[in-house]
């Protein structure tokens, strides 16, 4: 079965940069329109999905602010007509401080980015999807969301909580046409894997040192998963937690 998305529009957060960059391309080149949706402003990624065929629009939002959300979700119905797909990215990894050395500003902002955004993300473009009586939603969590990591208290919690959300979202969609998942990477090649490890030889080695594959994993490897997540090949996963990890878990 060939995966196509024509016709249909995806959503991915945090699609600047790193995973949620690549996983816009993937979308893009399976012929889906595209709102390419950040904090940061990016004047590339429309461009880019131009040059592969398909429609774009950028959508500067910061998933953490309510109003910010629900005006995003706003313009890709007023743009396209429609939402079928989301991959909700966007996250930031924190300060890395113990848990009692974690400070009240450093949890608030690392929960309000990962955990609060997927949930105010899924709050509204539920309604949109239901609309088309079909779509599939991503979450991305982390292998953090399946085991612990010292010294990143808030980010593991908040890792774990958007498994929870996801499991619960599953549950309540599964009747009415939405599958929703999770997808947790082990080590990937982006620019916060550049700001954990500082690019530096000890740094780089030690994440390499979690990958029983031997390397980091590459942003496509995960939008590949993602892509498969919300495609018709996978109309019987919901509610699953994948990790695309390079055996990361496994050990
Ligand atoms: P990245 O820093 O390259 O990209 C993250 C993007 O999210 C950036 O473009 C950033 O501007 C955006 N963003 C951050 N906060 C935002 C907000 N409040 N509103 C809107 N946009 C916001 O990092 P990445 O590695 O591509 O990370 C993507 C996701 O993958 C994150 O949720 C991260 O926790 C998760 N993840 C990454 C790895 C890894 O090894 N890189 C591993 C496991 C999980």
């Amino acid at each position: 079965m060939e995966t196509t998305f024509k016709n249909k529009v995806a959503l991915v957060t945090g699609g600047a940069s790193g995973i949620g960059r690549a996983t816009a391309l993937a979308f893009a080149k399976k012929g889906a329109k595209v709102a390419v949706v950040d904090w940061m402003e990016n004047d590339e990624m429309v461009n880019l999905i131009k040059e592969l065929g398909s429609e774009a629009i950028f959508i500067k939002c910061d998933v953490s602010k309510i109003d910010d959300v629900k005006a995003m979700v706003a313009q890709i119905i007023a743009a396209f007509g429609r939402l079928d797909y989301a991959f909700n990215n966007a996250g930031i990894e924190g300060a890395s401080a113990a848990t009692q050395d974690c400070s009240e500003e450093n949890w608030d902002k690392t929960i309000g980015v990962n955990l609060k955004g997927v949930w105010l993300c899924m709050k509204y473009e539920i309604p949109e999807i239901l609309k088309q009586g079909k779509g599939a939603i991503v979450n991305c969590a982390s292998v953090a969301g399946m085991i612990g990591f010292a010294g990143l208290p808030a980010y593991v919690a908040s890792k774990h909580g958007i498994v929870g959300l996801t499991k619960t979202t599953a549950l309540e969609c599964a009747t009415q046409g939405i599958r929703v998942n999770v997808v947790c990477p082990g080590v990937i090649q982006t620019p916060m894997i550049d700001r954990l490890t500082g690019k530096t030889k000890e740094g780089i080695e030690r994440f390499k040192g979690f990958e029983p594959i031997g390397r980091f994993g590459l942003p496509e490897e995960i939008a590949n998963a993602v892509v498969w997540m919300c495609s018709d090949e996978a109309s019987f996963v919901t509610g699953h937690v994948m990790a695309v990890d390079g055996g990361f878990t496994a050990q």
